[in-house]
């Protein structure tokens, strides 16, 4: 018995060796590049494309202004409180007199336009989800009609709610500065409108500060119906919420883009809108959170989600609940609540930057593509890509440029660029190892959003097979 362990106990040390000697050998055969290794995709290497340089007129980070921001913010705080339940008549003291203030804003900057920005006020009566009791809110628009009569009726916005709350959102007497929540998100959208109020964009450009996101995301839903009510293409939302503080040590730190996934939990128009955002503003700017919202929390940009439209959420690097959501008071030494001391005027001013940049360069880009769709070459022996799409004429279209990744990968690269045609094979490259997107170019060279190409509708065999072989 005693033997007998110990020839167990020799054997496992021998197999110990064995397996010490064969990672060994690996560790040298891979210094010897003689590992497994993937067949090629193509096999001679991917194309070099044609990239078309990203448009001019980049905004200028010293044109935003700070004191713009701070100002507005100051305006909305001195109104005591902006909870939805608040008064709307009171020019004083209540959320009307937030709105007060985001009017004035808004057509102070519709002056620099030229006329062409309307300012809109959107009066509605709607019901808490909870209790279905009724109640008034408004919403305000500031719209720039696009200059081309094919994309005007497609709309690029971004928002922030004007309404505020204390520690008890029923309570509408007590204070609720809401500095940061969400004063600073309805300040960048007003920012973004004055850095944008002087160009002209193909598409239309919306800067909204909306009530009710306290109560339910209320006046979110309602500038959805209305967009849709006006017969707009939403072609790209970015909500902003709690945008003005770099409270962690150790800044200054990027803001964070949150974008929900698929049914996959790959792609959705949101991600290809986070992910559009991100390579227009850098990854030094944008920190991209693959998830729609902070865990267990949403915002403004839910119900267009829920709807299947391109819509993303800004927030600042790390809140601080001291300063949200809070009646303010001293409690064991501890200040609560959301005053504009606590914010960061530079910080927020990249926001603003981060969204104005954005919306000009999609708002001059071409529509995206529709009808994308990747399929293997019929009877190729390899199964190479065949990629088609739709696209409407369009006489400022450069091209279209494919893009793909592994199947591992976050972030789309361009494939290759294509002038015109609406197909294209992607010869020596297997449609089952990588995804595919196609997205248009300007010959401004602005790029529209990434439309990613899913597998054409199966069709019952017809007796020939015209198609790889399904199954299996
Ligand atoms: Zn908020």
């Amino acid at each position: 018995m005693k033997t007998k362990t110990g020839g167990f106990g020799r054997r496992s040390f021998a197999g110990a060796l064995a397996l010490v000697a064969a990672a060994a050998l690996a560790m040298l055969l891979g210094a010897g590049a003689t590992m497994a290794q993937d067949p090629a995709e193509p096999p001679g290497g991917a194309p070099t494309p044609q990239m078309l340089p990203r448009p001019s007129g980049k905004i200028d980070r010293a044109s935003v202004d700070e004191n713009s921001l701070r100002e507005t913010i100051d305006e909305l705080v001195a109104c005591g409180t902006r909870d939805s339940f608040s008064s709307w008549t009171d020019p004083k003291r209540g959320i009307g007199c937030g709105r007060d203030r985001v009017v004035a804003r808004f057509e102070e900057i519709a002056k620099e336009s030229g006329g062409r920005m309307q300012v809109v006020v959107d009066k509605f009566e709607t019901q808490l989800p909870r209790t279905g009791e009724k109640l008034h809110l408004e919403n305000v628009y500031a719209i720039l009609p696009g200059s081309d009569p094919a994309l005007q009726k497609t709309v690029f916005m971004t928002s922030g709610h004007f309404d505020s709350r204390p520690s008890d959102t029923n309570d509408a007497n007590a204070d609720a500065p809401g500095a940061d929540d969400d004063g600073s998100g309805a300040a960048v959208s007003i920012e973004s409108a004055r850095l944008l109020a002087k160009g002209t964009y193909r598409a239309t450009l919306l800067f909204a500060a909306v009530s009710g996101e306290e109560q339910g995301l209320l006046g979110a839903q309602e500038m959805l119906k209305y967009l849709q009510t006006h017969d707009y293409t939403i072609g790209g939302f970015l909500n902003n919420d709690i945008v003005g503080a770099d409270s962690a040590p150790g800044g200054p730190h990027r803001v964070r883009l949150f974008s929900g996934g698929g049914p996959d939990g790959v792609d959705s128009p949101s991600r290809e809108l986070a992910c559009a955002t991100e390579e227009i503003d850098g990854r030094d700017n944008v920190r991209m959170i693959f998830r729609e919202d902070r865990l267990g929390r949403g915002g403004d940009h839910m119900p267009f989600v829920a709807a299947g439209l391109p819509a993303t959420r800004f927030t600042e690097p790390q809140e601080d609940y001291d300063h949200q959501h809070q009646t303010p008071r001293t409690e064991n030494g501890v200040e609560y609540g959301d005053f504009a001391k606590f914010l960061d005027y530079k910080f927020m001013g990249n926001v603003a930057w981060d969204n104005a940049e954005p919306l000009r360069e999609l708002a001059i880009a071409p529509a995206p593509p529709s009808e994308v769709t990747v399929t293997h070459v019929p009877q190729s022996a390899m199964g190479y890509a065949w990629m088609r799409w739709s696209a409407p004429d369009d006489p400022e279209r450069a091209g279209f440029e494919i893009l793909w990744r592994e199947t591992t990968e976050p972030r789309w690269s361009v494939y290759e660029f294509v002038p015109s045609g609406k197909e294209a094979t992607l010869d020596g490259v297997s449609p089952d190892n990588h995804l595919f997107a196609i997205r248009t170019v300007g010959k401004n060279g602005a790029r529209s959003l990434a439309v990613p190409a899913i597998a054409p509708m199966r069709r019952p065999p017809t007796g020939t097979q015209s198609a790889p072989p399904g199954g299996k």
